[in-house]
């Protein structure tokens, strides 16, 4: 391997702890809630993460557990509540939502001042027209394990993988307001290898194991892994063949414990910019 490793667990970590210290001095607990619904395995797990993550933050932290047959009507009346609740700073709903349930209505309904997660169509369109207010934690996570390589967005080649709303999209605008010059691919892209191979830096986010070989990755590239995928035999792998890749890339990512961590860092730092917002 000639790739620097971008240890996202360590640099999540360190965040953690410089938030930590700012909401100490601040003198006040941010207050995060988040709502789930049903019995996803994987999105129990992410949120004990958060839960758990916010604690050690200084970060009050509520779950809302609720029965994947739980009316929408309900979980629109409960968000209208943590919206009016004085105690609740950050709100998100976590996705996927059970079959039935729309992510669409749920999302608009949080009170965009809440919205820790970016997605309200307010904070969405703020992003794209270059107006950054909370932005997407994955996204904003990948861009803050870019800082950390030295690599000058501006003007810079950018190749992201995948264009959904939760870190493609986002991830392509977060690039292009800092003036890289982005191309965003996707499953009807043609030859996606060679429009990588142009690219200083690589962000693939499609969910599909081993997508991105060598031969998509120019010498020194930097390469962010946002996959997560599980196979058959249990192993959790991004969307990057790692081994092959780290021979060309000057900085990668590994998974696990790269850019997963920083998701949840970032949405602490998200709840206290929030917290502090309405406290202005
Ligand atoms: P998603 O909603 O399924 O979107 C996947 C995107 O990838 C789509 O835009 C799709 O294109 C594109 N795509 C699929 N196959 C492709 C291919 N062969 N070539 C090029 N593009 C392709 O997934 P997501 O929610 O964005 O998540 C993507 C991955 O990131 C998943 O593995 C997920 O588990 C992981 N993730 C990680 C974190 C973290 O914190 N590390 C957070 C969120 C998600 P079309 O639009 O044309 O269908």
């Amino acid at each position: 391997m000639t790739a620097r490793l971008l240890d996202g667990k360590a640099i999540a970590a360190r965040r953690r702890a410089a938030l930590a210290a700012r909401i100490r001095e601040a003198g006040f607990t941010p207050g995060l809630a988040v709502i789930r619904v049903g019995e996803d395995p994987a999105s129990a797990v992410y949120v004990r993460n958060k839960a758990r993550a916010a604690r050690e933050a200084g970060i009050a932290a509520t779950t809302h557990h609720l029965p994947a047959e739980t009316p929408e009507a309900e979980l629109l009346a409960l968000i209208a509540r943590l919206n009016a609740d004085a105690a609740v700073d950050a709100l998100l709903v976590q996705l996927p939502l059970p079959a039935g349930l729309s992510a669409e209505r749920l999302i608009a309904a949080i009170d965009p001042a809440k919205d820790v997660d970016g997605f309200h169509p307010v904070n969405a369109g703020h992003l794209a027209l270059g107006m950054e207010g909370i932005v997407p934690c994955t996204p904003a996570g990948v861009l803050a394990l870019i800082a950390e390589t030295g690599l000058d967005l501006k003007g810079a080649r950018a190749a992201v993988i995948g264009r959904s709303r939760i870190v493609g999209r986002p991830m392509a605008l977060l690039l292009l307001n800092r003036d890289a010059t982005v191309t965003l691919i996707h499953s009807r892209s043609r030859d996606p290898a060679a429009l990588c191979r142009e690219a200083d830096l690589v962000v693939a986010a499609a969910g599909k194991p081993g997508l991105v070989g060598a031969e998509w990755i120019r010498e020194g590239a930097v390469v962010i892994d946002v996959g997560i995928n599980r196979l058959p035999d249990g192993r959790l792998v991004g969307d990057v063949d790692f081994a092959a890749c780290a021979e060309r890339a000057s900085w990668i990512t590994p998974v696990p414990g790269g850019v997963g961590p920083m998701t949840i860092a970032l949405l602490l730092e998200n709840t206290f910019t929030l917290a502090l917002a309405r406290r202005r």
